[in-house]
């Protein structure tokens, strides 16, 4: 029998590297060692670059101190995060997660006043230094940097507004963590009550029994509306927290700190967004052939993914694993490699647990560490793909880690152009697989949907959450008020082809990104569109398409995307670009349409 069965039995990630538990004394040594260098890094820093005392070279070496530093402040909490994913209610770890936060938060602010000093320093003083070769790799981070000039604060209320984050916005998120994490659902199963975490009961929405997936997330919704005081007072500080923000930053479009961060022009992804919405029919398009497939005469949202073959397919996670490398072998042997390490290496943790966060992600220290992948692994097809998905950002960082701190992480709009493309590899491979109709069918499906809610999903959530911030600009808002908000795009993006389910109404409270990554979700859109474009490019150029692709990843964050992309002949700002994409989803449909 294979060791790692249905629920991933034992597949736990070895974060030894970093520490060798919540009591390592070498977390408190870490802490006070990155205090004790911050300090020393301000007594000979500070004052030096604003007032241009270093040369290239100069601003070059305490640049690479400072990358060394951030490196070792974000060791402890980073370490403490990924305990708290992997059981959110073991209070060490709770304690842990928040002495970290805090000691971190001290040591960024007396590191606060250096890139104060880098965005305040004048173009003429600037120029020089960019031009040192010894620069020549922290050009880019200087540049991202300073576009943060006209909404940089001075170093005292940035200072205070660091500090009071801790009692703030992050305390907010913190709460919402903590409260939905021990959340726990009951529900009557084959006539008996069981009790299910987050991840059990959302599994359930890809059960055969539609009366079974209609009462799963109606409770998993009414189980979260239960506490609606807290989550929505939590949405509404969050809203305010972001409005206050953008009036002491001068910021008049509220999504701009995010696009700044993205480094992409608000209009490029408004034009993204229209693009997507132009095509909501496609969407609307599938759910009507999905509603054939299942025999009924309309689908309810608790359909979206129900599987269409009578039995739905489980798959050890041994099984999970040689699938996903053999179909990214087919792709590349070096993407095959990388991810097989997670594997034997134990970086990826994806047993099913109580406790254990939901969803899935895949995170990273520095180029000097690999990086780690948690999912709860349930069996399902749905469940490979998240895994093939996670370990495609684990290859793009592995890729990048020739790359500086300060260079490392992709942005975000780039971020998924590895996860998407390694989920589509997998689909291909398995569609290669496969003559017999009905699995094909299956496997389209799965694509689609997994499509659906990424490219289309995504753009309606960002729309709901961009409503909720202008509303929020005139005041509290209540439950109701941001049901009716949710509601609205859900209803623009679903037409007439789909029929939501009453509890529904309270569909914003388990989106997190709303809570810990505002406007995180277009870029989810937009990676994804990016990616089936790229895709397509693949598609038609084979092997030579390879390494373009790969230097792609291996850049991390040392370019605006749109340069990266440049490279590859891929230009954001035409409209046609995004036609792509909607050009690989309609050949998918087309596709299905024939299995019919
Ligand atoms: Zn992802």
């Amino acid at each position: 029998m294979d060791k790692a069965g249905l629920k991933a039995e034992g597949i736990q990630w070895d974060l030894s590297e970093l520490y060798i538990g919540p009591d390592d004394p070498r977390l408190e040594a870490d802490l006070a060692e990155a205090r004790r260098q911050a300090e020393a890094f301000a007594q000979t820093y500070r004052g030096k670059s604003a007032g241009g005392q270093l040369d290239g070279p100069a601003l070059a070496r305490a640049l690479a101190e400072y990358e060394a530093l951030a490196e070792l402040e974000y060791r402890p909490s980073f370490y403490a995060s990924l305990l708290f994913a992997a059981d959110t209610q073991n209070l060490k770890v709770q304690q842990l997660v928040h002495r970290t936060r805090e000691a971190a938060t001290e040591i960024a602010n007396l590191l606060v006043f250096f890139a104060l000093e880098l965005i305040a320093l004048e173009e003429t003083q600037l120029a020089p230094l960019l031009t040192a070769p010894e620069m020549a790799e922290y050009r880019h981070y200087l540049e991202a940097l300073r576009r943060f000039k006209p909404h940089t604060l001075g170093e005292k209320e940035e200072q205070i507004l660091n500090q009071k984050r801790l009692t703030g916005s992050s305390a907010f998120e913190q709460l919402y963590q903590e409260l939905t994490g021990s959340l726990r659902f009951r529900l009557t199963i084959d006539g008996e009550e069981r009790e299910l975490t987050d991840g059990e009961i959302m599994a359930l929405l890809h059960h055969p029994d539609r009366g079974l997936r209609e009462r799963a997330f109606t409770t998993f919704l009414e189980t979260h509306a239960n506490h609606s005081l807290v989550l929505t007072a939590v949405f509404n500080n969050i809203l305010l927290d972001h409005k206050i923000d953008c009036e002491l930053r001068h910021y008049d479009n509220f999504v701009m700190p995010t696009h700044l961060a993205n480094e992409i022009a608000p209009e490029t992804v408004e034009a993204m967004m229209q693009a997507v919405e132009r095509h909501y029919p496609l969407a609307q398009e599938y759910f009507r052939l999905k509603a054939r497939l299942l025999a009924v005469d309309k689908l309810k949202n608790t359909d979206l993914y129900a599987p269409i073959a009578a039995e739905a397919e489980e798959l050890p996670f041994s099984q999970a694993q040689s699938l996903i490398l053999t179909a990214f072998g087919r792709f590349n042997e070096q993407f095959a490699a990388l991810a097989a390490d997670f594997f034997r290496k134990r970086w990826i943790d994806a047993e099913v647990r109580g406790g254990k966060r939901g969803g899935a992600f895949c995170a990273a220290l520095s180029p000097r560490y690999h990086p780690y992948v948690l999912c709860s692994y349930n069996g399902t097809s749905r469940d490979v793909s998240t895994v093939a998905h996670e370990l495609g950002h684990g290859i793009h960082y592995s890729l990048a880690r020739r790359q500086k701190f300060l260079n490392y992480d992709a942005p975000l709009v780039l971020a998924e152009t590895a996860s998407v493309f390694a989920e589509i590899v997998l689909t291909r491979h398995l569609l290669a697989e496969t003559t017999n109709p009905a699995a094909r069918r299956g496997l389209l499906c799965g694509l689609l949907e997994e499509i659906y809610g990424t490219v289309f999903r995504q753009t309606a959530l960002t729309r709901f959450e961009m409503a909720a911030h202008r509303q929020r600009r005139s005041g509290q808002l209540s439950a109701d008020e941001i049901a009716a908000l949710w509601l609205q795009e859900q209803e623009k993006l679903f037409g007439t082809s789909v029929e939501l389910i009453p509890a529904y109404r309270w569909g914003w409270t388990y989106i997190s990104h709303f809570i810990h990554s505002r406007f995180y979700c277009y870029s989810y859109s937009f990676g994804e569109l990016l990616t089936l474009a790229l895709f397509q490019r693949y598609l038609d150029e084979g092997e030579a398409f390879v390494p373009g692709y790969l230097r792609l990843l291996e850049s991390g964050g040392s370019q605006r995307p749109e340069h990266a992309l440049a490279q590859l002949g891929i230009d954001i700002n035409q409209p046609e670009f995004w036609h792509q994409g909607f050009r690989v989803i309609e050949g998918f449909l087309a596709d299905l349409r024939q299995t019919l």
